[in-house]
């Protein structure tokens, strides 16, 4: 066999399957479509570490948000991924919302949230100024908060391949068949062979189930779409800012970024599992709503909109479980929100099915889980000098509106995950993520990618296979 385990998909969840089960002296290999890790739902979604007062209780969901919230600024801390514990409100807006306020505390408490308070609406407004004046109560949650999704990915993946997990990027999985004791699985990169799998394959992962036969499950992919605001309207609240769920639907959030944006959205409408375009109607809806509970909120500053896809299924709960038709095929599927915050307890809970299943788990004698990355403009004027002593590249600023210096992007290109694209670089230092979005620095970034990389220009992707920012012919003579 060439793995002890195969996890299919490196979006947060694979991810944290990779990083738990790196711990174990296992062999571990991940197959992941995409040319990056992160680069499906993981990477576009609200950022919220919910607290755990929305799932049912008794659901594997209220159980893993629950757990996944209180381990999350432990692991940022240990992994250096940017995590804010700022706190959450849903407003009631009417007298139907005032029920379902107390219905959610309610279910917080059954769920064993912790701190949970409802709040009179001069309370809330107390809290937050910028809230609609008819606000007439709130629920707080000072657990929730907010983090970087796709780096707390990179930053679990990269830790599990530090720890001797195999990643392989462009490596989608097209067929899996038996095999005595395990399961073999083909991709264009070749095929591969292991005791136990883990199908963490998102919004595809029933496509994935039925390649072993299994169907006891479909993904019902919904689209949510998004308006990112410039870090001017970064302060507008200072607390994710939810609104009643209700049978018009769950309404749109407002929460500021780890970044120090203001991000506002989602809708949910059914759509492809790919489909991450941004809609007219999408974006008049999530404005219109948005602007019932923080009023002043100013649109002008939106400096990006995306969309995001949830793999939502027709089942009520998290599908984390053996497969019934095929033994040592696990899924970690119809991981909707709150996916992200549960992810940190959704690895040990796959560990712990693989363990039942007879997979020895004896921890490893060296085991590295920490990690550092070096944010120039976080270092004092002394740090700065000094790297800058070292190294001017790190004195060359780069991405202006974020301050990203060339020392940072070259740092990146050299990891142990690198990016192999613009959008790369961006997910792993920011650089393109400010108020021009790219429009300065993009093109040196493609340099620096070229150089690093010892690519043509021509060959530097924007952000998944295809997508090549430049054609023609390049001066040294290279082909179109
Ligand atoms: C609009 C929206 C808002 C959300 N907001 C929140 C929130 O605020 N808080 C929260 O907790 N959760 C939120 N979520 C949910 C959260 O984002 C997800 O639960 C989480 O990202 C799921 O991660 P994943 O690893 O399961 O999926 P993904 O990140 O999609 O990863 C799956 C990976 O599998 C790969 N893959 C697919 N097919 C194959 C194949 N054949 N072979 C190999 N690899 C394959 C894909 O390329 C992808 O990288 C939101 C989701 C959306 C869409």
């Amino acid at each position: 066999m060439d793995y002890d385990v195969i996890i299919i998909g490196c979006g947060v969840i694979g991810a944290d399957c990779a990083y738990e089960l790196a711990k174990y002296a296992l062999r571990v290999g991940i197959l992941e479509a995409s040319n990056d890790v992160a680069n499906g739902t993981t990477k576009a979604n609200s950022a919220i570490v919910h607290a755990g007062y929305d799932p049912l209780p008794g659901t594997k969901m209220a159980r893993l948000n629950v757990r996944g919230s209180a381990m999350m600024g432990e692991l940022c801390r240990k992994l250096d991924v940017p995590y804010r514990n700022n706190g959450s409100l849903v407003v009631s807006l009417s007298e139907e919302d005032d029920e379902t306020l107390r219905e959610l505390y309610a279910r917080g408490a059954a769920n064993g949230v912790p701190g949970l308070r409802l709040l009179t609406g001069d309370e809330a407004l107390a809290l937050e100024p910028n809230l609609s004046p008819g606000v007439r109560g709130a629920l707080l949650a000072p657990s929730a908060g907010i983090v970087n999704p796709w780096e707390l990915c990179l930053a679990l993946a990269e830790t599990a391949v530090r720890n001797g997990a195999e990643l392989h990027l462009s490596a989608p999985v097209t067929a899996i068949g038996r095999i005595e004791n395990g399961w073999m699985l083909c991709t264009p990169k070749g095929r591969f062979t292991a005791r136990y799998v883990v199908n963490a394959a998102g919004t595809r992962a029933d496509q994935i189930a039925g390649m072993v036969g299994d169907r006891s499950f479909a993904i019902k992919p919904t689209k949510g779409e998004y308006y990112l605001l410039d870090k001017s309207e970064g302060s507008r609240v200072d607390r994710v800012i939810f609104q009643c769920p209700s049978k018009a639907g769950k309404g749109v959030l407002v929460t500021p970024t780890v970044h120090g944006n203001l991000l506002v959205g989602p809708d949910a409408t059914p759509t492809e599992p790919e489909n991450t375009a941004n809609t007219a109607a999408g974006m008049a809806f999530v404005k219109a709503s948005a602007q019932r509970s923080v009023p002043g909120i100013n649109f002008r500053d939106n400096i990006r909109n995306f969309a995001g896809v949830r793999a939502n299924s027709d089942h009520e709960d998290f599908i984390i479980e053996e497969s019934a038709v095929a033994p040592g095929f696990f899924h970690a599927a119809g991981i909707r929100s709150p996916g992200l915050s549960a992810a940190p307890a959704i690895g040990p809970e796959v560990l712990d099915l693989l363990r039942q299943a007879g997979l020895e788990l004896n921890a490893k004698a060296e085991y590295t889980d920490s990690r550092r990355r070096i944010r120039f403009h976080e270092l004092s004027e002394e740090e700065k000098n000094e790297m800058i002593r070292k190294d001017p590249r790190w004195g060359r600023v780069i991405c202006r509106c974020e301050t990203v210096t060339e020392g940072e992007i070259v740092e990146a290109l050299h990891t142990p995950i690198p990016p192999v694209s613009v959008n790369g670089v961006k997910r792993r230092v920011g650089a393109g993520m400010g108020r021009c979005q790219g429009g300065f620095c993009g093109p040196r970034v493609q340099e620096i990618i070229a150089r690093e990389l010892g690519l043509d220009p021509t060959e530097v992707l924007m952000d998944w296979e295809g997508t090549w920012v430049l054609c023609g012919e390049t001066k040294g003579g290279a082909k179109a």
